[in-house]
């Protein structure tokens, strides 16, 4: 069992040197390794330390279309690791956003440009407090899943990324609503999450899972034996997993 596609590697249109190798090199190693696929997803432009600028989301096109005509029998997409923003579901997939990608990814992250004040605190400030506060966690799992579940609704999002990581997230709830939306599940592998139980949660909905690498640098590309081993653990059957052959 290997993976035949890898549909999460951040490059160096990453700002702030986050993604270690250029898009040549990660589709050169790709087609090295197999892969039948390859998504090039930097982080969106709603990032403040590590989002792509929007005027690069179209050069990196341009370059994922000149690795098109050099690796013909490799299928290569443009996507972006969009964010979400606030408790409303609003993230940075903006029409600039859709124009160039061919594959959308959404997840939280940390140093998310939010829509407030707020919504920074609450995402932040109350989510750590949830740590050791029974009370605050609960309240916040679900302020979360609430946000998440907007944001699938309202826009088409191929793969929700490593759901539960920095915030908790209700699964159960998430999942239901992916198989509403079709949003595929990932299994991160530089990531803990989704983990085993999570997985096994999920599981009883129709989802589809993926397990992707999340590589920031070449060597990475392609690598699933973390997420393996939690799909294994959780007793998934691996005809659900997308990209396994
Ligand atoms: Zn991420
Ligand atoms: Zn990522």
């Amino acid at each position: 069992m290997r993976t035949i596609a890898d549909y999460h590697v951040h490059s160096t249109y990453s700002r702030h040197n986050h993604g270690k190798s250029t898009i040549e090199e990660i589709v050169q190693k790709a087609s090295a390794l197999g892969l039948k696929e390859i998504a090039i997803t930097d982080h969106g432009p709603g990032h403040w330390i590590y989002g792509i600028q929007w005027e690069k989301i179209r050069k990196a096109k341009e370059k994922v279309i000149k690795m098109r005509q050099k690796y013909p029998h490799m299928k290569i997409l443009l996507g972006v690791e969009a964010n979400i923003l606030d408790y409303d579901g609003n993230t940075d997939i903006t029409d600039q956003v859709l124009k160039y990608c061919d594959i959308i990814l959404c997840g939280y992250h940390m140093g998310a440009r939010f829509s407030s004040l707020t919504d920074g605190w609450n995402f932040t400030v109350m989510n750590k407090l949830g740590i050791k506060n029974k009370k605050i966690f609960e309240k916040m799992r679900e302020k979360n899943t609430d946000a998440v579940v907007k944001a699938m609704n309202r826009y088409k999002i191929n793969i929700w990324t490593h759901p539960g990581d920095k915030i908790p997230l209700d699964i159960d709830i998430l999942a239901k609503a992916a198989e509403k939306t079709g949003t595929v599940l990932e299994i991160n592998d530089s990531h803990n999450h989704l983990n085993a139980a999570e997985i096994k949660i999920a599981a009883k909905y129709n989802v589809r899972f993926v397990i992707n690498s999340d590589a920031h640098i070449k060597d990475k590309i392609g690598s699933c034996e973390k997420g393996l081993k939690a799909a294994a653990d959780a007793g998934l059957d691996l005809s659900r997993i997308i990209n396994l052959k």
